[in-house]
């Protein structure tokens, strides 16, 4: 047989990818888990309610193809009318989705080097070019790195995981000078103490703001996401949403997610201690010799003068406690350790204290 005649072998033509390799979620039960930026509280009373009323008969229906309830409760918590929203399992899908829909260019897609490592994942399963924007020397995104060609722009605010907030005129200042490309602001942390983009939607077609129920509204178990923008982006969302998976959302998380989202009150009591105990245990950690970067999130980002990260890593989890590390340049001696309960950071204290006297 010729080398033309040869027969392609599949796997010469599967899609590798570099997966994301998501936090542990680990087994044992006494451990004090702040790897993943999980709210350390639960959700809302109103949530138990709601799941114990669904009829585990209507599951032998499909759900509802527009998430109708959960869009609606969204649209109206946000202050959007309903197709200005769009719904996924998690910001996750909603930024996977976001990924395939706009971003097609030929131009490269622009994110920080130091970001939400996912970006480049999807960007190299999608077949986006990309190109990493470094942060600057104190880990902070320059917007005039943002004034160039692109074929698109993404940044969590607050990055992750650093923590630091970019502002509202800085967001604008990104916005006005790329009118012709789509621009996600992923705001996972935004309610932890940043101010939202989603009013800036009005002045910008082209913006698109996700947020998620994963952190402050503590759902990250029940898997719902969702993107605010303009009617048209949103529809294009929608038509390759459609095109892919038209039963995304399931009745749990449309009911649940609505009931999630109008509890206000106990989203801002369980928020409001997660910023005082971030608070507090930035100084704490200051106090015992670590650099903490400013945080807006449910996060700090923290390194020690003479403890490598990786070193404080494996201490911390022989001892029970997980953070989050990564063996990467400029950020391998930092930790990025999720606000816990006042308790779980006692725990931590006590164990980082051992290390240093050690
Ligand atoms: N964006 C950022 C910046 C995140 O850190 C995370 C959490 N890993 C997500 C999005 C996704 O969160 P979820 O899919 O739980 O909404």
């Amino acid at each position: 047989m010729s080398d033309k005649q040869k027969k392609q072998n599949w796997r010469e033509y599967v899609r590798r990818i570099d997966p994301y390799v998501p936090g542990e979620q680990p087994k044992e039960r006494n451990i004090v888990k702040l790897n993943t930026n999980e709210n350390p509280y639960p959700p809302s009373k109103r949530v138990e309610a709601v799941l114990r009323g669904l009829d585990p008969a209507s599951l032998r229906l499909y759900p509802d193809p527009d998430a109708s309830v959960l869009i609606s409760a969204i649209a109206k918590h946000s202050g959007v009318d309903e197709d200005e929203v769009f719904a996924g399992v998690g910001s996750d899908d909603v930024l996977a989705m976001a990924f395939m829909t706009f971003f097609n260019s030929r131009e490269p897609l622009l994110f920080p080097d130091i970001s939400y490592s996912f970006y480049e994942v999807w960007a190299d399963l999608f077949q986006v070019p990309f190109e990493k924007v470094p942060l600057d020397e104190a880990f902070r995104i320059r917007t005039s790195d943002y004034k160039r060609a692109n074929g698109g722009i993404i940044f969590p605010n607050p990055n992750a995981p650093t923590g630091i907030l970019l502002s509202i005129r800085e967001i604008r200042e990104i916005l006005d000078a790329n009118r012709d490309s789509v621009v996600i602001v992923d705001e996972a942390y935004i309610d932890f103490g940043g101010e939202s983009a989603v009013p800036l939607i009005r002045e910008y077609d082209n913006l698109l703001v996700v947020q998620t129920f994963s952190k402050s509204r503590s759902g990250a178990g029940l898997r719902i996401g969702y993107a605010v923008g303009s009617r048209e982006l949103i529809r294009h969302m929608r038509d390759v949403k459609f095109s892919y998976n038209s039963y995304t959302l399931n009745p749990l998380q449309i009911m649940g997610g609505a009931a999630m989202i109008e509890d206000e009150e106990h989203f801002r009591k369980c928020r409001d201690r997660i910023i005082a105990t971030r608070e507090r245990s930035a100084v704490r950690l200051k106090e015992m010799g670590f650099s903490v970067l400013p945080s807006a999130a449910n996060f700090l980002f923290a390194s020690h003068p003479s403890l490598g990260g990786e070193e404080l890593f494996r201490f911390l989890k022989e001892h029970g406690i997980y953070v989050r590390h990564w063996n990467k340049a400029r950020i391998e001696n930092y930790l990025r350790i999720t606000i816990g309960t006042e308790e779980e950071m006692e725990q931590l204290f006590r164990v980082l204290a051992l290390m240093i006297k050690e």
